[in-house]
């Protein structure tokens, strides 16, 4: 029966590793998928993970490998939770929250969750989003619809279009994944004025904000700062929303699968019943989370000491992707190269959209052994001081062809 499958083409960041490592030449570099790396272009394992990785060792004892509940680690996801939404009023605003595989395994539970629940003739993604929105979306059953999102020609957030598209097109009870900061893959998010706009749109058409939040801490540096999106929301008092947390980037936790699913209801009447469905969810899904990557965030997340280490970390990490950007601009401009690229300082998170057209991006590959997706993201963490200057005299060259 399966010969009669059809051919399903390999995620286009894992074709463009296959084609990395199979390319020899020492000056090649990948721009691909959003991990970061250090200056020498290598993991980078957070000092403020480290020291907790000692504390969760030191505390292991023979329960270690025993079940989480369904739900998960509680500490963990009440700690994610205080740390996504702040200080709210217990008796006013109910969430419901729960510990997931990361943030993909969060996109996949909530969409499924409000698939069900709500039934929505469509769900709206910006245009262009994560790759795997569209993916975890029709794996559900749910129509993929686009906003407007990214204007090419100017390089900047197409705003008025989104939202006439908005309230023009989407349908009462239909979902709407907003990216909560460091918009993946454009790097450009709306900005305070623009976010109670797109809240008010939600609030007259009754859509369900759907918050994608992998990057908080690496927007701007400041945790608040990049969780302002989704705070508002929920401090207008009255939208339902939910949130997809990951802690892939922001810790480093990659492989570990660390991330959470809130979901805040209108009342704990609702927040108690969704809550039941969640975890039935989780049960047929994952029936629970894994431990070792939730104890080291929580141990981050609730040790004073180490919260101001990772702090100091993230900043690190922020400064150096800027850093890295303004580089890159700089030597564009030294080399003259055609164009306009102040987008690439503006711009924000761990991506960078070039403006690249596809044809350029083959060249630079082809030309300069720099592997950068088709849609021109480049995954800025992926510059260093050594070889920024290569990939920039492949850009120029690619550019003037
Ligand atoms: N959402 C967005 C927008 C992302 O960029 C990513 C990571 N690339 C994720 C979710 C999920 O990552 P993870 O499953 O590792 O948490």
């Amino acid at each position: 029966p399966f010969s009669n499958l059809s051919v399903i083409p390999l995620d286009p960041h894992y074709a463009l590793k296959e084609l990395f490592n199979a390319d020899h030449d020492p000056k090649k570099v990948i721009l691909g998928s959003g991990v970061y790396r250090d200056d020498n272009s290598k993991p980078w394992v957070l000092p403020s993970v480290k020291k907790a990785e000692e504390l969760v060792d030191q505390a292991q004892d023979s329960a270690r490998y025993e079940y989480l509940p369904i739900t998960g680690y509680a500490p963990f996801y009440n700690a994610a939770r205080d740390l996504l939404f702040g200080p709210f009023d217990e008796k006013a605003v109910h969430v419901v929250s729960l510990h997931t595989i990361s943030g993909t395994g969060a996109n996949h539970l909530g969409a499924r969750f409000l698939s069900d629940a709500l039934r929505p003739s469509s769900v709206w993604l910006s245009d262009p989003s994560w790759v795997n929105h569209a993916n975890i979306w029709g794996l559900v059953g749910v129509t993929v619809k686009l906003y407007p999102y990214w204007n090419r020609e100017k390089r900047v957030l197409d705003f008025e279009k989104m939202i006439e598209k908005l309230e023009t097109e989407a349908a009462t009870g239909d979902v709407i994944v907003l990216h909560a900061c460091a918009h993946n893959p454009t790097g450009v998010d709306p900005t305070k004025e623009q976010w109670k706009r797109i809240a008010e749109v939600c609030e007259k058409r009754a859509l369900f904000p759907f918050f994608d939040c992998a990057y908080q801490g690496f927007a701007t540096g400041d945790l608040d700062e990049d969780a302002w999106a989704v705070r508002h929301f929920v401090e207008r008092g009255t939208l339902e929303i939910a949130v997809a947390q990951s802690f892939s980037k922001n810790m480093g936790l990659y492989g570990e699968r660390v991330g959470a699913f809130h979901l805040v209801t209108a009342s704990p009447d609702s927040a108690a019943k969704a809550k039941g469905h969640l975890t039935r969810l989780q049960r047929g899904q994952i029936s629970q989370p894994p431990t070792r990557g939730s104890k080291l965030a929580t141990t981050i997340l609730t040790n004073p000491r180490l919260f101001q280490e990772w702090l100091a970390d993230l900043r690190e990490m922020s400064s150096r992707i800027k850093n890295m950007r303004k580089a890159l601009y700089e030597e564009l401009l030294s080399l003259g190269t055609p164009g306009t690229w102040d987008h690439i300082v503006s711009q924000i998170g761990m991506f960078s959209y070039t403006g690249l057209s596809p044809e350029q991006v083959a060249t630079v590959q082809t030309d300069n052994h720099v592997y950068i997706l088709k849609s021109g993201r480049i995954s800025v963490a992926g510059l260093n001081t050594k070889n920024v200057k290569h990939v920039a005299e492949g850009i120029d060259a690619a550019v003037r062809k």
